[in-house]
């Protein structure tokens, strides 16, 4: 996501959290949802309810947030139309960071008034009156359990602050290599063409795979799939490798020239023939594995990468017709 978009949402989460304050209404993620898909002005019917119901400056009561929600959202997952996930994982984190805030401030703020409240119950017990003592006691330490509870709470949001980056994280990561997946591919050239950035794609298809699972069984057509994983991304010199699927892994190359880019696939593929694939179990050689690759250019301000990604699966169509473990370019 471009940092423009960034702070667009941030934007959006501050105005749907300003809402909910103006209106009363609890911060639960139904309503922060509300806020934000009110805020974020995608939803006429929304808006136009909402309106009705605060005409004249009326607070929204809960019931009336809740049908609204019910009858212009539905559920929480349709929050966002396009992308419910996203949307919905969004607006966990921003309010789980707006809780991290508002819980560490708070602490904050109750110690400095436990140290105030401390500091003038010492002064009052020197005068000795007794209800105010036994009341002010209770104080105290209502408000030193008030400020070990928030101190909690804000671990507590922290950690799942931590548990959401990480869910977010695998997200993008394909399981069986570890190699960012298809979406994060996808993410990688919408920035890159956001920046207008040239690049070049290279898509690269290992051969007869097929063949490798049927001979050898899927298990172990895994475990060549993460060596050819590995393989590029060892010799790939820290360019993008992803698993665009299946068998395909798709390159993303930056800062190269076309005939560079070439040479660094071709480099790849001659060092994934060279390897020797062994089975696990009983040391039997498999023969080399080879892949075929096609690739193409990304220009500068380019409107969309996809035409070019046809383009490179068209040149990997040629070099399989042609024999196979070769890189042609589009
Ligand atoms: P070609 O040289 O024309 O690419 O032949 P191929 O056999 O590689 O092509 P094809 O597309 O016919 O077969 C790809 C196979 O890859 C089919 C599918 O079962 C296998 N495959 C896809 N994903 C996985 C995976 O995650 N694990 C395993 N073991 N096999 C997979
Ligand atoms: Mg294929
Ligand atoms: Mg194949």
């Amino acid at each position: 996501m471009g940092e423009w978009a960034v702070r667009e949402e941030q934007a959006v989460a501050r105005e749907a959290l300003k809402f909910l304050q103006l209106q009363s209404l609890a911060p639960s993620p139904q309503n922060y949802a509300l806020g934000y898909v009110l805020k974020s002005g995608t939803n006429q019917s929304l808006a136009s309810a909402v309106n009705d119901a605060t005409d004249g400056g009326i607070r929204m009561s809960q019931k009336q947030a809740d049908e609204i929600f019910t009858r212009c959202i539905g559920s929480l997952g349709d929050a966002g139309g396009g992308n419910a996930a996203d949307l919905l994982r969004n607006q966990t984190r921003h309010q789980l960071l707006r809780m991290a805030e508002v819980a560490t401030h708070a602490a904050e703020r109750t110690g400095d008034f436990n140290r105030e409240l401390s500091a003038g119950y010492e002064k009052l017990a020197d005068k000795g009156l007794p209800e105010i003592d036994l009341i002010i006691s209770d104080m105290v330490e209502r408000s030193l359990r008030a400020e070990q509870d928030l101190a909690a709470a804000a671990r507590e949001v922290e950690a799942l602050r931590q548990e959401l980056d990480t869910a977010r994280h695998d997200a993008n990561l394909d399981a069986l290599t570890g190699l960012p997946n298809r979406r994060a591919l996808e993410t990688a050239m919408d920035r890159l063409r956001d920046e207008k950035r040239p690049f070049l794609v290279a898509i690269c298809d290992v051969d007869h795979f097929k063949r490798v699972n049927d001979r050898y069984g899927h298990a172990v057509g895994d475990r060549v799939l993460k060596t050819v994983a590995a393989s590029l991304v060892e010799s790939c010199g820290g360019q993008m490798v992803g698993r665009w699927g299946g068998e395909e892994f798709l390159l993303v190359l930056q800062g190269l020239a076309p005939d560079e880019a070439e040479h660094l696939v071709d480099g790849a593929r001659r060092d994934l023939g060279q390897r020797a694939f062994k089975l696990r179990e009983s040391d039997e050689p498999m023969g080399a594995i080879t892949f075929s690759a096609g690739l193409a250019v990304v220009s500068a301000g380019a409107a969309e990468w996809s035409s070019a990604l046809d383009s490179a699966d068209a040149a990997l169509y040629r070099a399989k017709g042609q024999g196979r473990n070769m890189v042609l370019r589009a």
